[in-house]
């Protein structure tokens, strides 16, 4: 009888949480680490049902070029000559890179430099894009780099909470459960939740804000105003002018008017929040997927840096993300309109000049929206897309479809052999799946965390840095990729961080790039930055810098003149109204029990029984008004599509707007793809599009 436990970390949402993966003679069981700090051993129902799902049943094995098998060497040959060719002849941003926050970062950083340092484009982009990224452009705004002041502790230590657009008891289950603990210690804490849903989260709150969808600016510059008319006077560049743009909201009554949502309601939550010292305001997907999202992270965050609640034990504004290492993917650069280690393109020179490359990209590249436009056009000519499902996940996801039915040159990299982008591969690329892989991961409290393979990789299947560096070689970029294991590839991309007295960045890795191979692989969960103490030297020794679960306690952030700064924004609604025609605001997100396209969750007997197909949830008026019946099937429609689903009716929905998750596909239900219903309409700051609020219709189904 054989047992091996592995210390590692689950695939799914970026709380990160660790895990203890074991094989006992074969089958594989998983239990939380109760040595990991984000989750001290706990697990939600996704993470105790991993194991269900690391079967090879509908794996892709071997590659494939044009449908075939082929070999390693004729695929990576394909790719190398295709994307060759198309950069001969019609330059680099004719081609594209379609990555994913569940890659691990050394995967993103060999991916990252092949585009941005060797190819000489920014047309990388990651689907984070699509949860995250009105965060990142948020924080670079307020703080001058895209950085979580806070930690989970934080959530603990706090006296009030405030969830803004996070469904966290299913989305985010561990810090929930972290949340709720703290406040069933001490029954003075509160709870505040703030969303159109009543959600599960909702359910659990001391107060709730249904607020009409995208009122978010609306509220939180009342807040702004409430709060400098209650004594709060904060001299940071940009206070006056936000709190003069905030106080044209008027008082409590019309921002509760604006909003949606009853006076008394809004004035319990303004006076708490002012009473309140040690307040964490978490925010999510609610926020950042809006064509103001930007704006939204920075009117919250303006309400912190007023009252100096940042930087201090629960006290900060804190975004958490969706994926495993869509915090890795920012530090590597994923996103198209950064470069590497944080830096921007005026860095090019100095990053080119670490990567001793024959080309730089000195412009931001395309975003995710515009990536697939590009290819519709014929702009863009060749995509790899990474580790993930754009034709369900982006909105529009028919024009998707069409863009790369239509494109000159498509290879996919997967751990699947079917799936709807897959499937319109001309070259497939079989990659590790999570059980094989290893590397490291970041989460949403800026821990990084080793990801260990526990299982050998099956068939054919490669890891995604492997691919790249590979391709890289085959394109006449030998010296640049000569990695021989995701250890090497970390070290670089922690040196690549390192403090160069040229303005600092928080980012700051240094203490990590002479790691040996040893010590990489026994890595315990560890939080950046991480400076050498020559580093910190060099960085004035700031003392605070020195613990690194919470930042901008020593009021230095890195701005030009180190100070942060508000910003004014101004209320705006969703980028396409309800019409006659369309009168129902369409939100979507997720369910407690699966993972984005389901790819890997679907495998699961147990996760599958929690809600078995896809729904709608309508408000009890709009089901009279618009003749559906709770549990007929419906039609949802916009604009784009339709899609089938089962009615719910529940008081929990806004009235005049319905919820329909984004998990199924045409894979497991027909016509159920929500993002084909969702409007392509973007933050014109960030890019990320706004999937919380599209003009729809619903009728009863009526079978053709
Ligand atoms: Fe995995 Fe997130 Fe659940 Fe933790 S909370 S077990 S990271 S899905």
């Amino acid at each position: 009888m054989s047992t091996l436990t592995t210390r590692t970390t689950c695939p799914y949402c970026g709380v990160g949480c660790g895990v203890n993966a074991v094989v006992e003679n074969g089958a594989v069981s998983v239990a939380g680490d109760a040595a990991h700090p984000s989750n001290l051993g706990s697990l939600c129902s996704k993470g105790t049902a991993l194991a269900d799902t690391v079967g090879l049943d509908g794996r892709l094995l071997h590659p494939v070029v044009d449908g075939r098998r082929a070999s390693w060497d004729d695929a990576l040959d394909e790719v190398a000559t295709r994307f060759g060719e198309i950069i001969a002849e019609h330059g680099p941003d004719a081609v594209a890179f379609y990555v994913s926050g569940q890659l691990l970062t050394e995967d993103y950083y060999v991916a990252n430099k092949l585009m941005k340092g060797y190819i000489g484009s920014a047309n990388i982009d990651t689907n984070s894009r699509l949860c995250m990224s009105s965060a990142v452009a948020g924080h670079k705004r307020a703080f001058g780099e895209d950085v979580v002041p806070g930690c989970y502790e934080d959530l603990e230590v706090a006296d009030l909470v405030v969830l803004v657009g996070s469904n966290t008891a299913w989305c985010h289950p561990v810090v929930y459960q972290r949340i709720v603990a703290a406040q069933e210690n001490d029954p003075n804490k509160k709870l505040v939740v703030i969303d159109p849903r009543r959600t599960a989260t909702a359910e659990g709150a001391d107060l709730h804000l249904p607020l009409a969808p995208g009122t978010d600016v609306h509220l939180f510059n009342g807040l702004l105003a409430f709060l400098a008319e209650h004594g709060f006077d904060g001299d940071l560049p940009g206070a006056q002018d936000a709190v003069a743009e905030a106080r044209r909201m008027g008082g409590v009554a019309a921002v509760a008017a604006a909003c949606g949502v009853g006076v008394e309601t809004v004035q319990a939550f303004f006076e708490l929040f002012a009473q309140t010292e040690r307040t964490v305001t978490v925010f999510s997907q609610g926020v950042n997927q809006s064509s103001a999202g930007t704006d939204k992270v920075n009117a919250i965050i303006n309400c912190h840096l007023l009252t100096d609640r940042i930087g201090k034990p629960g006290a900060c504004p804190f975004s958490i993300t969706g994926q495993p290492n869509a915090m890795g993917g920012r530090e590597v650069g994923g996103l198209s309109s950064t470069l590497a280690g944080h830096m921007g393109f005026d860095a090019a020179e100095r990053v080119q000049r670490f990567w001793r490359s024959p080309a730089i990209a000195h412009e931001p590249g395309l975003k995710a929206v515009e990536l697939f436009e590009a290819i519709e056009s014929g702009r863009v000519k060749a995509v790899w897309i990474m580790a993930t499902n754009p034709l369900v996940s982006l909105p529009d996801a028919d024009r998707a479809k069409r863009a790369l039915d239509a494109c000159e040159f498509v290879a996919v990299s997967d751990c699947m052999r079917h799936t709807d982008t897959v499937d319109r591969a001309h070259v497939l690329l079989p990659a590790a799946a999570w059980a094989e892989k290893s590397g490291t991961v970041t989460n949403s409290e800026r821990i990084i965390s080793r990801q260990r393979d526990f299982l050998p990789m099956p068939g054919e299947a490669k890891p995604d840095w492997w691919i790249v560096c590979e391709v890289a070689r085959r394109m006449g970029f030998g010296a640049g990729f000569d990695f021989h294991s995701a250890a090497a590839i970390f070290r670089e991309h922690a040196a690549l961080t390192a403090y160069e007295n040229d303005g600092e960045r928080v980012l700051n890795l240094e203490g990590l790039a002479d790691l040996s191979d040893a010590d990489y692989d026994t890595l315990e969960p560890l939080r950046w930055p991480v400076y050498t103490i020559e580093a910190l030297r060099a960085a004035g020794a700031m003392p605070a810098r020195q613990d690194s679960r919470r930042l901008f306690g020593d009021g230095i952030y890195p701005t030009e003149d180190g100070k942060a700064r508000l910003v004014a924004v101004t209320p705006r609604g969703p980028a396409n109204p309800v019409s006659e025609q369309w009168p129902l605001a369409l939100n979507t997100g997720r369910v407690r029990d699966h993972w984005h396209t389901m790819t890997r969750t679907a495998k699961s007997a147990r996760l599958s029984a929690h809600i078995p197909e896809p729904f709608v949830e309508v408000h009890p008026d709009d089901a009279k008004r618009y003749g559906v019946i709770d549990g007929a099937l419906a039609t949802v429609s916009t604009a784009l599509a339709e899609a089938h689903v089962r009615v719910i009716v529940t008081a929990g929905q806004r009235e005049g707007a319905l919820f329909v998750p984004m998990h199924w596909n045409d894979q497991f239900a027909a016509k159920a793809r929500v993002g084909a219903l969702a409007n392509p309409a973007v933050c014109p700051i960030s890019g990320e599009p706004e999937f919380k609020h599209t003009p729809a219709a619903i009728a009863p189904f009526e079978a053709a």
